[in-house]
């Protein structure tokens, strides 16, 4: 157990490290820096000193409490999935990593919940959930590698949050461990609890800098039975939001309203080799997912289907006929992420609108991407229900990084003034970390954030955890 050369790694505190803790808890390995001390932003130089790999709570306790004590700086890190730089070791701090806590309890039938480890794969949960016909309804295209700490972390939104809502929803308890290595046990199992300043609250969505979340209990609900997925082709971003509406009116249990650009599915076809559903292209889809109940025949769509044609709401559609062709529409939608990272560098926001915003918005933002910005191609997706879209431009081919990175800062800043003239948010689900941390001023007013740095004053009043996240 050495450190590495030029290493900010005090030899006092190795020694102790060496002494209490087994052989295989550290670690200066050149391909596990590499590989830990990065997230999905691939925007920052990862340079962590060590990685360390505790397997219980008590192990994060005292690891954390000999780091207050030599004034080592710590990156608590999940599946490494974040789209903002939360996860990211790119100034010598050691990297605590969650990939050995993963243990998942049993389900509690009666109570409808479910104990973790902060290091469960968010997709582990589900498999163990779904043979009980149960689901923790936190669902995106990571599922497979983030874990539950890191959606807590991040207070992840997803898929189904327009029928089911944020994390923040179906989290009952968590344990945490502040910086001192102080062990928070909270809200343990209680539905209700009406004693004083909930805070459990203030870890979700706090992206590791007020504690490291170890463990959690999870609220789980019922799976849906009967998912019927639709794929639409429209006119164009406004007959979007007519068609939303429309949904919106309908009796029907919406469980998903998706929306990507022409741009996106062709990127996914690219890269996936997916057929389009459809003849011809249009300007604008529409992945739907409505809930049935189990009573009920699918043709319990057809007459309000026919509808939307004769209303001119959409121009085209399909509806999957099997498990199968469900999947089929859905990798249209979640396959954009990864298959515009395959093409090429992308520079990504995540900005969320009032609803009842959206139209404007985007006639304005159209306008003015359009006079201001031509020279960039944009790939607009999201989950329109939750008024939260994805703004991604993908660096041209004969562009070198440094001027593409320019170019989308001016972008950036006319798309954050429009953001906060629709009164919206500049991060609507990835969170802040180091990629955003210069926008959040447009979100948040000088006496919040004023607010947040006294809360994190008084939880880590050395600003060890996760340094220069949120605010420096
Ligand atoms: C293809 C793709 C699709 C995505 N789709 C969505 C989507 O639809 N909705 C959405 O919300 N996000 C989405 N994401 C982003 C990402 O998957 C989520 O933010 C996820 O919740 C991050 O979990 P993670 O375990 O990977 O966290 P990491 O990336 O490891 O960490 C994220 C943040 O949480 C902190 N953290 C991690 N674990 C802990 C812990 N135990 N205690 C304290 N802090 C911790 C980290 O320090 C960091 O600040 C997507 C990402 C990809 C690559």
């Amino acid at each position: 157990m050495d450190a590495p050369e030029n290493s900010l790694i005090p030899v006092e505190f190795l020694a102790k490290i060496r002494s209490n803790f087994p052989s295989d808890f550290f670690t200066t390995e050149p391909d596990e820096l590499r590989s830990f001390g990065r997230d999905w932003t691939r925007v920052y130089e990862p340079k962590p000193s060590a990685v360390v790999f505790p397997r219980t709570t008590d192990e994060v306790s005292r690891f954390m409490k000999l780091c207050s004590q030599f004034a080592i700086r710590v990156v608590p890190s999940g599946g490494r999935t974040g789209l903002a730089g939360g996860a990211v070791s790119s100034a010598g701090e050691i990297v605590l990593s969650l990939v050995r806590m993963r243990s998942i309890g049993e389900v509690d039938p009666l109570a409808l919940t479910l104990r973790v480890q902060a290091g469960a794969v968010t997709q582990s949960v589900h498999e163990k959930c779904a043979p009980l016909g149960l689901t923790w309804p936190v669902d995106f295209a990571s599922k497979g590698s983030s874990q539950i700490g890191g959606n807590i972390a991040t207070n992840a939104g997803g898929v189904k949050v327009i029928r089911y809502g944020l994390t923040r929803n179906w989290v009952l308890g968590l344990q945490v461990v502040t910086m001192n290595g102080d062990i928070l046990e909270l809200n343990g199992a209680l539905e209700k609890n009406n004693t004083g300043i909930d805070l459990r609250q203030l870890f979700i969505g706090s992206e590791g800098v007020l504690g490291v979340i170890t463990e959690a209990t999870l609220k789980l609900t019922h799976l849906a039975e009967n998912l019927d997925v639709f794929f639409f082709g429209l006119q164009d971003f406004n007959s979007v939001l007519n068609l939303f509406r429309e949904v919106r009116r309908s009796p029907f249990q919406i469980s998903a309203f998706e929306c990507l650009t022409e741009a996106c599915l062709l990127a996914v076809r690219e890269n996936r080799n997916v057929p389009s559903p459809f003849q011809q292209s249009y300007p604008a889809y529409v992945l739907l997912e409505l809930e049935r109940s189990p009573d009920s025949t699918r043709d319990i769509w057809e007459p309000w289907l026919s509808a939307l044609f004769e209303k001119n709401l959409v121009l085209d559609g399909t509806w999957a006929q099997s498990a199968r062709e469900a999947r089929e529409l859905w990798v249209l939608r979640e396959g954009i992420s990864e298959s515009l990272s395959k093409l090429g560098f992308v520079h990504k926001n995540d900005i969320a609108l009032p609803i009842a915003n959206l139209g404007p918005f985007i006639e304005d933002f159209e306008h003015t991407f359009a006079s201001r910005h031509a020279e960039l191609k944009v790939y607009l997706f999201g989950h329109i229900g939750d008024g939260n879209l994805h703004v991604n431009t993908l660096m041209p081919p004969h562009w070198d990084r440094l001027q593409f990175e320019k170019t989308c800062e001016q972008a950036d800043l006319d798309l954050f003034h429009l953001v906060q003239k629709y009164q919206g948010s500049v991060s609507a689900e990835h969170g802040i970390g180091l990629l955003k941390k210069k926008a959040l001023h447009f979100s948040r007013t000088p006496e919040e954030i004023q607010c947040m740095r006294a809360i994190k004053r008084t939880f880590d009043p050395q600003g060890l955890l996760n340094p220069g996240k949120i605010f420096d």
